[in-house]
Parts: structure tokens; sequence; C-alpha cells
């Protein structure tokens, strides 16, 4: 397929979502879920809700579903009397009652919609509390954006309030966006593997996937400190492996601490690890090992045992924007048809991305941003495909259609350990391999 017509049906999808007043089973989540968890990444944090009761109460039950983790998330509790008069008397109140009963590292102040609406100057507000780390505010509201730009926002008010220039430590910033503790010890083992030092933006490895022991630390172990945070200024390069969350992030430390950086793309298949490899050795200096040569290796021998069950079938994809454009380009080199690849994020670089997927392997691709699963749903139905990829909330659409379904995403609540494991790296892209090969015979084996 030419990149004209992808473009042109790109186009045609764009019109279609501009003639629907409503949206049928959401694609995306709200912005405060995507600051929390990169929030969550740093040791010793704590996110403070500014806003009513359901901005803390279902993110807290969607990581409790997806990490199978405990979470702690602090919320001002906003009534109808904030919404009234303002909510500044339960901001401030909230933050010192935090301080009081959890002694936090760090405090994350997330605006929602109700506190954006009404005005509250978050920032000013929390520049005139009395404390020794000053509260760092996130503006989050859901009336823009999705939790993908939630987490691009946060990552960025993290280094932009923190982020201090001291001296050179040869190390390299990697920020890791809406991925899974499977995907940090997935990048951790193969930037071990090169000798690297690096600065995970932000690591929930630990703080979302921790061992049980007991007597419980009053923060979980790990996670990104606020020293290796104030410290992103000095390394000698930054790597956004998702674009579009964490992106922003390291444009600001090049634009204002001049630290060399890289976005994307998401290193999920062959091609995409081999660059983000080659990119890391480029900025070390530090050659990639026979170590993950091998994994390579391995990749792509089984990669070559499965194709003969999985070739020429049609897959559509709905995932994060940097996530999905990397599985199409890996469902190309598994030799399978990249048929719609969907993100509920609306981003014309997403749309850039896949494009260029299209024209380069020649495949026709149906390009939705800012996809709800109705809309997926309907395009499933329209051009029909084999494996259908998406979170939980779209296990739905292979049932309906009879199709096999594979999970990716967040959140995955009705099956369980897909957190742990990666779908980045050589690794990573072993586990996929199975995991698409097995729901494609699961599917046949049970039709
Ligand atoms: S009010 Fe806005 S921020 Fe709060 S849960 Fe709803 S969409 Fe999310």
């Amino acid at each position: 397929m030419t990149q004209t017509t992808a473009k042109a049906k790109t186009e045609t999808k764009a019109k279609a979502k501009a003639k629907r007043s409503v949206t049928i089973n959401p694609g995306m989540i709200c912005q405060p879920i995507g600051a929390m968890q990169a929030v969550l990444g740093v040791h010793g944090a704590i996110s403070l809700v500014h806003g009513s009761q359901g901005c803390a109460a279902y993110p807290m039950r969607m990581f409790n579903r997806h990490f199978q983790e405990p979470v702690e998330i602090a919320l001002s509790s906003l009534g109808e009397d904030a919404a009234v008069f303002g909510g500044a008397d339960n901001l401030i109140k909230g933050v010192h009652a935090l301080v009081a009963r959890r002694q936090p590292e760090l405090i994350a102040v997330l605006t929602t919609c109700l506190s954006e609406t009404i005005g509250d100057d978050v920032d000013g507000i929390l520049r005139k509390i009395d404390l020794p780390t000053t509260p760092v505010p996130m503006h989050t509201p859901s009336y823009i954006g999705s939790h993908v730009t939630g987490y691009d926002n946060a990552l960025k008010a993290l280094v932009t309030h923190l982020a201090e220039q001291t001296g050179p430590n040869s190390k390299i910033n990697i920020a890791v966006g809406l991925l899974n503790p499977g995907d940090i010890r997935e990048l951790k083992g193969m930037l071990a593997a090169i000798r690297v030092k690096a600065i995970i933006l932000t690591d929930i490895s630990e703080t979302l996937d921790a061992p049980l022991i007991l007597p419980r630390p009053r923060f979980p172990d790990g996670g990104t400190t606020l020293a290796e945070i104030a410290d992103t200024a000095n390394s000698i390069g930054s790597i956004a492996l998702c674009k579009h969350a964490g992106g922003s992030a390291v444009k600001y430390l090049t634009g204002k601490h001049k630290v060399p950086m890289i976005t994307g793309a998401c290193p999920i298949g062959v091609a995409n690890t081999d660059r983000f490899l080659e990119n890391v050795s480029h900025l070390s200096g530090r050659p990639i090992p026979d170590e993950l040569r091998k994994e390579r290796g391995r990749l792509i021998d089984a990669m070559i045992d499965v194709h003969f069950k999985i070739a020429q079938k049609r897959v559509a994809i709905h995932a994060d924007p940097d996530v999905a454009s990397g599985m199409a380009r890996f469902v190309h080199e598994l030799g399978m048809m990249p048929a719609i690849i969907a993100t509920g994020t609306e981003s014309k670089e997403f749309v850039a991305d896949v494009q260029a997927v299209a024209s380069q392997t020649g495949h026709e691709i149906d390009i939705i941003s800012g996809c709800d699963l109705y809309e997926l749903h309907e395009a499933v139905k329209a051009v029909g495909v084999d494996l259908v990829m998406g979170n939980s909330q779209a296990a739905y659409i292979g049932d309906d259609e009879k199709t096999a379904f594979a999970r990716i995403g967040f959140p995955v609540y009705d099956r369980v350990g897909y957190q742990r494991r990666a779908i980045i790296g050589y690794g990573g892209g072993i586990n996929l391999v199975d995991r698409i090969t097995n729901a494609i015979l699961d599917h046949a084996d049970s039709a």
C-alpha cells in the first residue's frame, strides 16, 4: 500500500470521528492515572489528587487489579462547598495532613477536571505552603489528553522541579513510559549487559511488583530516588522509549540542561530493539555484547519456529500510541498483517509513525487515532481480522467476532501475570511470539 492510500484511510477515520457525538467504551483513561503511575515509580513519593472521591478511588482500583499490588493515593476530597468557593482550604489541609501521617519524601499534587474548572491556582497555593520540600504541581484535567499525556506531564513536572546541574555523571536517562514492571526488568537486563549506568524515569519495577516482606516498609523499596531525578541534568544523554509518555521530559532536559536526546521507537520486536541498543551504544560508547546478540538470535529462532502457524494472519491492535506503532512493525516482522492499528489517544505523531510502517512494509493499515472500543469493533467487523490485541476491556470484541484475542496494555485484569512479562527487548519479543501464537492456537482449538 502506498503512503497516500494509508493517509486517505486515516483522513476518512478522522472524519467519521468528527461526526460522532458520543464515546462508547472509551479507549483511554483520564490524565491523573497516568501521572499517578509516574509518581508511583518515585521512591517515597505520593500523589495527592486535588479533586473528588472518584478521581482517586477508580484509579486505585485499576492499579490494584492490573498490578496486583496495594497502592496509596491521597485526595483533597473536594465537595459541593469547594466547587462553589474554591478548594484551596482542602488542598492546604490535605498537604499538611499527608506530611503528618505519611512523611513522604515528595508530594505530587495532581489537578483534575473539577479543580481546573473551578480555577484553583494550585501552583500559587502550593508556593505559600511552608514545608521543607515544596509539593510538585502536575496539571492533569481530563477534558484534554489521556492517561498517556498525564504520564508525560507528570514526568516533565518532576524533572522541571528537581533536575539540577552539578557535574557530569556518565549515565543515560531512560524515560520508560507506561510500561510494566517486567519491561523495566528487561530494560535493566539489557543495560547491565552493555554495562551502562542509567537513571530510569520512573522505576516501577519494585514499587508496583514488591516482594512480600514483613513488616511492610513505610514506602515500597525501589523506585527512582529524588537524587537520581536531580542528577538527570548531568547525564550524557536521554532516551524516551515512548515519545508520547516521557518525550516532553527529555525535551525539557535538552532545552534547559543541554542533555542530548533520542525519542522512540518503543523497543518492541527486532528492528526497534536493534535501534534502541544502537542508540545506547552510541551515547555510551560501549559495544553491544554477544550476550544480547544471542538473545536476538533466540527471538529470531522463536519467530521462525511459529512462522507457519501465524503467517499472513490479519491483526487488529489497540494500545497506547508508542506500543501500538511498535507492535505494528513487530507483527510485520512476524509475517503477519497489521490490518488495524488504533490508539485511544489523539495523536498526529502516532498516525505518522504507523503511516511510516505502512509505507515501508507495503501493508494496507487502517490507522485510528482517538479510537474508542466501539469504533475498534466496527473496524474489526468491516475489514475482518484473525487476531485482536488489546487490554481486558477490549476482550469482548474477540468474543463477539469469534476471533483470537491476545491481551496487551493497561489494564489487564481478567488474566494474571501480564504485568510481570516484558514486551520490550528481545526477551519481550519472545514473550510476545508465545502470547500471539498461543492465542491463535487456543482459538483454533476452541472453534
Ligand atoms: S472527574 Fe475527571 S479527573 Fe476525575 S476521574 Fe473523572 S475524568 Fe478523571
